[in-house]
């Protein structure tokens, strides 16, 4: 209660905002408007096995679901999104937006729950200069709402590789799968595992995630991102 009277007078001073308009949080809504959330730009790939995100992997992994929650545009409501979870510091709204793909994805008959839920991990530099995994944080909600297991542990981004940009096409995407490595790989054989991304454009980190996972075990394996640039 005391609590609870603390936050409304710190609420005076520094007023919670909508990640997505800006606009002051009316006590209730957490992170996001609910006028924002109304207006998000829903993609329902969940329900279309032959989504565009799902279509972008064939040939390149082998999968069981993929899709993303979102539709990105540049300038959009979603990139304001993004923004905000990535450079300004707001990971609950990470969470949050995790959450609210979560319910989505639990209220679909097509949705098949993972045994385990993975999020692309951040290299470590990246990490320490955020203070947190934007991946993670989407992962967390989805998890929370999901009621699956979460792990950082499995999928680890290596110290030493460092996306080359003037490296060729070729020798990028070596590098790009030298840039993960899987610990513990018996306790993953056998499982459905959910692979989180926050927002997939050429998918190549979700791939190369992919590829590492099924180099080394045994797994159904399942992707999906916050948003999707189209
Ligand atoms: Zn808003």
């Amino acid at each position: 209660m005391l609590k609870e009277y603390f936050n409304d007078f710190l609420a005076l001073f520094f007023p919670e905002l909508c990640g997505a308009c800006a606009k002051n949080l009316f006590k209730g809504e957490v992170e996001i408007c609910t006028s924002c959330i109304y207006k998000l730009p829903l993609t329902a790939h969940h329900n279309d096995p032959n989504n565009k995100v799902a279509r972008q992997f064939w040939g390149r992994i082998s999968f069981f679901q993929a899709g993303a929650y979102l539709h990105f545009k540049k300038g959009g409501r979603v990139q304001a999104l993004l923004h905000q979870i990535k450079y300004r510091k707001r990971e609950q709204l990470g969470v949050r937006l995790g959450e609210l793909y979560g319910y989505e994805l639990s209220q679909s008959a097509n949705f098949i729950k993972p045994d385990l839920i993975i999020p692309v991990p951040l290299h470590p530099k990246k990490l320490k200069m955020r203070g947190y995994n934007q991946s993670e944080a989407i992962a967390k909600g989805l998890s929370k709402v999901l009621q699956v297991d979460l792990s950082n542990t499995h999928l680890i981004r290596n110290l030493h590789t460092e996306s080359q940009t003037k490296k060729n096409r070729f020798s990028r995407y070596e590098n790009m799968q030298e840039a993960f490595s899987i610990h513990r790989p018996g306790e993953l054989q056998g499982k459905h595992i959910l692979l989180i991304d926050d927002v997939i454009t050429t998918g190549s980190t979700l791939e190369a995630c992919a590829l590492c996972l099924q180099e080394k075990v045994e797994i159904k394996l399942s992707l999906a991102a916050l948003a999707y640039a189209d």
